[in-house]
């Protein structure tokens, strides 16, 4: 029988959560497996912490670390893979959008051999904006980045112990998940399922967040915009020398006519946007070797009920002390956001 692991990323799911542990005992149990749940709360906001402890004690299958202040879901899907024990990993959100009825089926694909089984979700119920940006983002990235990244491919996913470790073992600091995930390898093979609306609570993801989702994906995976500028920049480079060909061709055939305002303005605004955008993208990929070369640690840990030796060292001094609420009348600091 396999062990399996579910990880999941918890950000003020308050709401979800004890509905969403109770779908994914009653799915799993009908499963010929054993499981274990490690939720990972990313700094949230609201009791999703005391939800978590309530689970704990009911159930010894529960093990939880929670965040200092919200990292953002890669550092708390990292967290969870690094404290899974299972033979094989499935990560999953918390409000009930990846079905857990579907973990079953899983892992019958991964009892066949494949180490990473991937849930694809279709585009039922949303909204015509969103869906259409997001086609367009995939066709984009299809054409830039060196690594296969399929529509609707989230995050909902079945991975096995080797591509866990596989996973663990890339060391950058700014992580893209889709890209790692199908830069290991391994026999993948995914199905698709209808899309669900989150259960309670609020998506995350706005408009910005998403967008910075998006560049980080693009550029985490490959120089091929910093090839693009040099291409763009020849090109004109190759049309600006023709240009002047023929006007000295013309001044020496026709004469002097009245001064090219216009050409020059024109010539002016064009060449500047293109160094703008070109050095935006050089800057980009400093900051990303500036990120990188930091070296900071992905999270910090407030609080786990991990046993002492497989805490993290940070968490060993402040272990299994509940979050300090602010006494009645104070307020709590507000809290950072991920660096994104
Ligand atoms: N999440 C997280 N940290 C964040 C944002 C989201 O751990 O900073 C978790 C969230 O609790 C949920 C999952 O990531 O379990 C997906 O988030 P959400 O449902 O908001 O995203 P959407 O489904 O709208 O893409
Ligand atoms: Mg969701």
């Amino acid at each position: 029988m396999v062990h399996i692991s579910i990880v999941v990323p918890c950000f003020n799911e308050s709401e979800v959560i004890a509905a969403f542990h109770a779908a994914l005992t009653s799915a799993l149990d009908r499963a010929d497996a054993t499981f274990e749940v490690c939720y990972v709360d990313d700094g949230s906001g609201d009791a999703t912490m005391d939800r978590l402890r309530e689970l704990a004690a009911t159930d010894p299958r529960v093990r939880y670390t929670s965040f200092s202040r919200n990292f953002g879901k890669e550092s708390a899907m990292l967290a969870g893979m690094r404290m899974s024990r299972g033979d094989a990993v499935v990560l999953m959100d918390a409000d009930l959008q990846h079905p857990p009825e579907l973990v079953p089926r899983m892992l019958e694909l991964h009892r066949h051999g494949y180490d990473q089984v991937i849930a694809r979700r279709d585009r039922t119920g949303e909204g015509p904006v969103r869906s259409s940006l997001s086609r367009a983002y995939y066709r984009l990235v299809r054409r830039f980045m060196d690594v296969e990244i399929v529509d609707g491919a989230g995050d909902f996913r079945l991975l096995s112990r080797r591509a866990v470790d596989a996973v663990l073992s890339l060391p950058e600091s700014n992580r893209f998940s889709k890209g790692l995930f199908s830069w290991i390898g391994f026999d993948t093979v995914s199905f698709t399922y209808q899309n669900v609306e989150r259960a309670a609570g609020e998506s995350k993801w706005g408009g910005r967040r998403l967008l910075n989702y998006g560049i980080d994906g693009l550029l985490s995976f490959n120089s091929r915009p910093l090839r693009l500028a040099i291409h763009t920049g020849l090109w004109l480079f190759l049309s600006a020398f023709a240009y002047a060909l023929w006007i000295v061709a013309n001044v020496v055939l026709n004469g002097v006519d009245t001064p090219g305002y216009a050409t020059l303005i024109t010539a002016i605004v064009a060449l500047s946007g293109i160094q703008l955008a070109t050095l935006g993208v050089i800057g980009e990929y400093v900051g990303r070797i500036y990120h990188e070369s930091k070296r900071r640690p992905h999270y910090v840990v407030r609080e786990t009920n991990e046993p002492p030796a497989l805490r993290p060292a940070a968490a060993a001094r402040t272990a299994s002390r509940p979050a300090s609420r602010p006494p009645a009348g104070l307020e709590a600091a507000g809290r950072a956001r991920p660096e994104s």
